[in-house]
């Protein structure tokens, strides 16, 4: 499974879990308040998990690129992460009652969410890690034609040039490293 296949099958169960949610609080077994916290809880525990995905994604590209093996960085969700979709959850909720199609926004909400989180994150780590040069495009199948716009073609970016992405969008940035000479360790030398 690539890193993409990963993150969107993730993105996937989170939004079926949302609908889940979306139900039992038009059932009338969750009020309001439960409704928006659990959806904060779920997604948040989804964008965690993307996040870790992402990270280990990334050691792994670099691992296999350098032919040994590469730590992950420890991507952790920014701290503010479950205030932030508690907020979003409430706005959300208040808008359903207006929404023609109530269920799409849910599952809208908890299928960005963690896609957006991966891509963030697998970003953040190239810009943190010292493997890493740069990176290029990976356009997903499905490309649209600003992503397509956004490749130039194969065109190496800077590390820290973030890539960018739309609601949804799920291609990748694929690394591109450079080896870093290893000097000899000295503590297994002996010194004649
Ligand atoms: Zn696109």
């Amino acid at each position: 499974m690539t890193f993409r296949d990963t993150i969107t099958s993730l993105a996937g169960q989170a939004e079926d879990r949302a609908l889940d949610l979306y139900a039992r609080w038009e059932a009338g077994e969750l009020d309001d308040e439960q409704f928006e916290a659990l959806l904060a809880a779920l997604v948040a525990r989804y964008n965690s998990r993307a996040a870790t995905v992402a990270d280990l994604a990334l050691a792994a590209a670099v691992t296999v690129a350098l032919r040994r093996a590469v730590a992950p960085l420890g991507i952790v969700t920014p701290p503010g992460d479950p205030q932030r979709l508690r907020t979003a959850t409430r706005t959300l909720r208040e808008a359903l009652e207006d929404t023609p199609d109530p269920q799409a926004r849910v599952a809208r909400l908890a299928r960005a969410e963690p896609l957006d989180t991966a891509a963030r994150s697998y970003s953040e780590g190239i810009a943190r890690s010292r493997h890493v040069e740069g990176w290029v495009r990976g356009l997903s199948a499905n490309a649209c034609e600003l992503c397509t716009w956004w490749a130039r073609g194969g065109r190496i970016w800077p590390k820290t040039h973030r890539m960018p992405t739309h609601k949804g969008c799920t291609c990748t940035p694929i690394p591109t490293v450079s080896e870093v000479p290893i000097k000899p360790d000295q503590t297994t030398r002996r010194k004649r």
